[in-house]
């Protein structure tokens, strides 16, 4: 379907900052798959993370353990949060599982969301993306999203109640242009929820996973959230998610609430496992 307006060139080869085209042309790479190459391409760890696991096992899904999908569940919690992960296969779909644990831990719950933010493109995350362009063609929206203007602390408390289920903001907004929220909102958007019992979730898909020089975006910021979402830069090019809870929300989501065939599949955990360990270690 044409829901891309495509440059015209074919991309065959990428190397770490580099990428060629069809016609040999070498490129530097400023684009990076759209904050997702950020070790560069084909990085060593991960194409051979992703070599030797497809050449062992490639899909079980989520009725059973695979040690891959195990350790990267365990090694994002212990790194951010503490609590439990969700894996999936997108920026959107983490955003899902969040609104979902949300949703479910306050029900009928409503949301809080901040103008110029992005949170994906399926029903329930475009709702949470007050953008008029994105939206317009899709309404009727998910109900219950409330949108707060960009840096307003003193809108951001007002629309916090004990009917919020949780505000949701991306740290440094990364898809209508670069702004990082100010601290102090931060700061206020952690104190509301605290007052009204409602979740703060970052969205750390862009800003997160290494990209400002702390693995998540909110360590440099003072302010830590209940859950957050990851995804982009986290599988080193290949498609994977995670939404994360800390101890408080682990067991919010049970058996049977939520789920999805492929995520977390071994493969993918493998690459998005290298792609930590370069992060973290070097
Ligand atoms: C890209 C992005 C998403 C959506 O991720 P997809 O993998 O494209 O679904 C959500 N939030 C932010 C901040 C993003 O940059």
């Amino acid at each position: 379907m044409a829901t891309y307006a495509r440059n015209p060139v074919e991309f065959v080869r990428g190397d770490g900052t580099r990428l060629w085209d069809d016609d040999g042309n070498e490129y530097l790479d400023f684009l990076t798959g759209i904050s997702v190459a950020q070790l560069g391409h084909c990085h060593p760890a991960v194409v051979g993370a992703v070599r030797d696991q497809a050449g062992r096992l490639m899909h079980v899904g989520n009725l059973f353990y695979t040690e891959p999908g195990v350790r990267l569940a365990k090694r994002l919690a212990e790194l951010s949060l503490g609590g439990r992960v969700f894996l999936c296969n997108s920026g959107a779909e983490a955003t899902e599982c969040a609104l979902k644990l949300a949703r479910k831990r306050r029900s009928g719950g409503e949301f809080v969301v901040m103008e110029g933010g992005f949170h994906g493109r399926t029903m329930g995350a475009l709702s949470a993306t007050p953008q008029e362009s994105k939206q317009a063609p899709f309404a009727p929206l998910v109900p219950g999203f409330r949108v707060v203007p960009r840096n307003d602390s003193d809108a951001l408390s007002a629309a916090v109640s004990e009917r919020t289920a949780a505000v949701l903001l991306e740290p440094i907004q990364g898809e209508s242009g670069i702004h990082p929220l100010e601290p102090e909102l931060l700061r206020t958007a952690r104190e509301a929820c605290d007052e009204h019992g409602a979740l703060l979730i970052f969205d750390e898909i862009q800003c997160g996973m290494g990209r400002t020089g702390t693995l998540w975006a909110h360590q440099q910021l003072g302010v830590t959230p209940d859950a957050m979402t990851v995804a982009k830069g986290l599988g080193g090019g290949l498609p994977v998610g995670a939404c994360i809870s800390n101890a408080d929300t682990a067991s919010t989501l049970e058996p049977g609430d939520h789920g999805s065939t492929f995520a977390g599949g071994p493969v993918i955990a493998a690459a998005a496992n290298a792609v930590l360990d370069v992060v973290t270690e070097d």
